[in-house]
């Protein structure tokens, strides 16, 4: 395998950053993950907008164009055959002797790029079976809107579920409410048939699968209802999902090991499913 560090292609096991880097010390960094068809990324523009975003955000400059990210980032694919999986792209602030506030003088960015292959076969199985999902107590920090490799809670939210043998966590807030999920936003079709998912005005991600998916759900002639829902609405939902560039559309058949909608993934999320990779693989660029 090879990964892209700092402007080289390096076999991935001597890619290696500096014990200073930012991102290593205080999680000054940002990330972005691409879903891969046919070694074209989708979503392409949505991660972009997202990616420049959250430099924005923590006044970190863009690293390259666009148009040389996305050079290097299918680079990066081509380097490793890579048709189908995934690319994450990593931008931390850089390197400098430790100290919380930002550096006085200007850094470059550090910046890595590694892929993943998925085979569809596997996924596609494991889509027909649906997963579990565990809940668990919002933690988070109030910027979830910004993609930073900050993931504790996130990580140890998702060992939660491993332990429990599902395969998602779900954040809920103190008024009961789910937020999102550890690496997805969160989805059911209520009891009265109403696709529902929370508004992006709360502290959560907003996730590129999901804004596109509501254009699928658009042109299905469906509509959302973007309202926060609690656990108990998911236990009487006929159907959940999650969304995400690594989950694509995912059926979600348990809840805190409860069954949802007979335990079996519903039509309309696995509908959604299909027509969501369909799009991708269309637009992938
Ligand atoms: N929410 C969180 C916390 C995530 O980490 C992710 C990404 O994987 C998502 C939602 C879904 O976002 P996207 O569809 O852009 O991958």
């Amino acid at each position: 395998r090879i990964a892209y560090v700092n402007g080289r292609f390096v076999p991935h096991g001597e890619a290696v950053v500096h014990i200073e880097d930012r991102g290593y010390q205080l999680a000054d960094a940002v990330y972005e993950v691409w879903a891969v068809f046919g070694g074209k990324l989708a979503d392409a523009e949505g991660h972009f907008a997202r990616l420049e975003r959250s430099l924005s955000e923590l006044s970190i400059d863009m690293p390259m164009s666009r148009k040389a990210l996305t050079i290097v980032l299918k680079e990066a694919l081509r380097r490793n055959r890579v048709r189908e999986g995934m690319v994450y792209l990593q931008v931390s602030r850089g390197v400098a002797p430790r100290e919380h506030a930002f550096p006085l003088n200007p850094i470059a960015p550090s910046v890595v790029i590694t892929v993943s292959m998925v085979d569809r076969t596997v996924s596609e199985a494991k889509a027909a079976k649906g997963v579990g999902v565990v809940t668990t107590p919002e933690n988070r920090w109030g910027r979830c809107d910004i993609k930073t490799v900050g993931l504790l809670p996130n990580a140890l939210a998702k060992q939660k579920a491993r332990e429990a043998g599902a395969a998602e966590a779900w954040f809920v807030d103190e008024l009961g409410f789910v937020t999102e999920g550890a690496s997805s936003n969160a989805w059911i079709v209520d009891r009265e048939g109403r696709l529902r998912t929370r508004d992006t005005n709360a502290n959560i991600l907003r996730g590129i699968t999901r804004r596109t998916l509501m254009d699928v759900i658009a042109e299905e002639g469906l509509s959302v209802d973007e309202r926060p829902f609690t656990p108990d609405d998911a236990h009487h939902a006929q159907e959940a999902f999650i969304t995400g560039a690594g989950s694509l559309v995912l059926p979600v058949v348990s809840l805190d090991g409860k069954p949802i909608g007979g335990g079996k993934p519903g039509q309309v999320a696995m509908k959604l499913r299909r027509l969501y990779i369909e799009r991708a693989k269309a637009t992938a660029i």
